[in-house]
């Protein structure tokens, strides 16, 4: 058996009275004339505001969900999954915590550091939350992430992670590197660690990001981010 988890140290985005115990992803389709836009949403928090949440999006496809005949087909079976996920939600902490940690943030278990450590650096790296990545196309953001992302770069965290957090593990790394584009704001991943981590996990994790820093070139306006972002975590 698992080792019990200890409960996820956020409120609900929603109510912030409970702490975030569920998660769901709802998927809606919208009809358009003559075609139909089928998308996703996830929502984390308590499941009182989580179940909310799907019966919100599953009532929006039930409104304007119908406009082309493709959507008339498929939109019933859309709603009843919804209605029977929203019905049966109960908590599933793992799934949420597991969200949370994809995106970079702390859960106050063990592996946090590695996990803060990974997700800053990729993120401060990557740039993909400026106001300047969101104007790029879909190719110019492949090659920019490319060029950001280099092997030479990786590599060079790779060997000052190793050198600073003992279990440092490149493939964990990678899986961030992968999941870039879904991380949260480095600001907001700094601010969830400077609340969470030790005081000497903050330290080895400020540490690592100057080591980056001093090692990597980055334009001006990147180093001023790296500069807020370690005074967020210390
Ligand atoms: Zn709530």
């Amino acid at each position: 058996m698992r080792a019990r988890q200890p409960p996820i140290p956020y409120d609900c985005p929603s109510c912030k009275k409970r702490p975030i115990n569920a998660k769901a992803t709802t998927v809606f389709v919208r009809g358009l004339v003559l075609w139909i836009k089928m998308g996703e949403k996830t929502s984390i928090g308590c499941v009182g505001c989580v179940r909310a949440s799907v019966f919100r999006e599953t009532g929006l496809s039930l409104l304007i969900g119908w406009f082309s005949p493709f959507a008339l087909v498929i939109n019933p079976f859309m709603i009843l999954l919804g209605a029977l996920q929203g019905t049966f939600l109960g908590k599933n902490s793992g799934a949420a915590r597991r969200y949370l940690q994809d995106r970079g943030f702390p859960t106050g278990v063990e592996g946090d550091l590695n996990r803060t450590a990974y997700a800053l650096a990729v993120a401060l790296m990557a740039g993909e939350w400026t106001d300047e990545a969101a104007s790029r196309g879909w190719r110019e953001a492949v090659m920019v992430k490319r060029e950001n992302l280099s092997i030479e770069r990786m590599n060079a965290v790779v060997e000052i992670g190793q050198n600073l957090i003992p279990t440092f593990e490149s493939s964990d790394f990678e899986w961030y590197v992968v999941m870039s584009k879904e991380l949260g704001h480095p600001l907001h991943i700094a601010q969830a660690a400077h609340r969470i981590l030790t005081a000497e996990q903050r330290a080895t994790l400020n540490s690592f990001l100057s080591a980056i820093l001093a090692k990597l070139e980055f334009p001006a306006r990147r180093r001023e981010a790296f500069a807020a972002v370690q005074s967020a975590v210390l």
